[in-house]
């Protein structure tokens, strides 16, 4: 009796989350963020944020070259005024570059006027050092208001979210961001990961990073992935053999 209320309640539950997503997709055809990608190639999607930084970023980069893998990198614009060479290293690998923010300050704190002038400002002056259109917007924290996004589009730029994660943000053990990284992950995810750690300099005041070799942690990442037949690619690089899944995203 028990067990087939709880599992009546489960299904409920389960009908409701299932109904509450195509919602959140019917919707995104008008209003929506990336948050996957549909596709018949075995391609992760596989995204940084918060660098260039140095320790980060240059670890990163010899272990996608040895896999043989391209991922996006979604940059801060006052790490790319100090590291200008570092994010044309990733550009000269074949990654791709998209926008995270002039700083990492959450869109939800900005004025709407001021998160406009940030998302025109910030594409043209990457655009100016990258040498190419700049696609992808990822807010800082996947926050952002209707007017955030708005602004975005506006701009030129469509915001791109996440699935799996790895963790890498926290003070976790190294086989628990593998385990992590793998959860939920199928063809076309769009896992989210950093090559840099955004402090007080960015805007940001989110503790101490944690202690951790980002280079080792995603080779890990990237050997789960090939176990399940899976290698990562960038959103531009996926996207051609695939098409993007959109929902609406507005944690506020
Ligand atoms: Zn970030």
């Amino acid at each position: 009796m028990t067990t087939s209320l709880t599992t009546a309640r489960l299904t409920a539950v389960t009908a409701a989350k299932s109904t509450r997503r195509l919602y959140r997709r019917a919707a995104g055809t008008v209003l929506g963020s990336a948050v996957e990608l549909r596709t018949d190639a075995p391609d992760v999607v596989l995204t940084f944020d918060d660098g260039p930084e140095p320790g980060g970023t240059d670890r990163v980069l010899p272990v996608l070259a040895e896999a043989g893998a391209t991922a996006t990198f979604f940059v801060l614009m006052t790490r790319v005024r100090k590291h200008p060479g570092l994010l044309r290293e990733v550009v000269a690998a074949g990654h791709e570059i998209a926008l995270h923010g002039v700083d990492h300050r959450a869109l939800p704190t900005l004025a709407p006027g001021e998160v406009a002038r940030r998302a025109r400002g910030g594409k043209a002056e990457l655009e100016d050092v990258v040498g190419r259109e700049v696609r992808w917007f990822r807010p800082p924290y996947g926050r952002q208001r209707l007017s955030d996004w708005r602004a975005v589009r506006s701009a030129g730029m469509l915001p791109v979210l996440w699935g799996p994660t790895t963790w890498d943000w926290k003070e976790v053990t190294a086989a628990e961001r593998i385990t992590k990284s793998l959860q939920g992950v199928r063809a076309g995810s769009i896992v989210l990961a950093h090559d840099g750690f955004a402090g007080e300099e960015d805007g940001a005041c989110d503790g101490p990073p944690p202690v951790l070799d980002r280079g080792k942690l995603i080779a890990g990442v990237l050997e789960g992935y090939a176990s399940r037949g899976l290698v990562a690619r960038s959103v531009g690089e996926a996207l051609a053999r695939g098409a993007l899944v959109r929902e609406t995203w507005f944690p506020g």
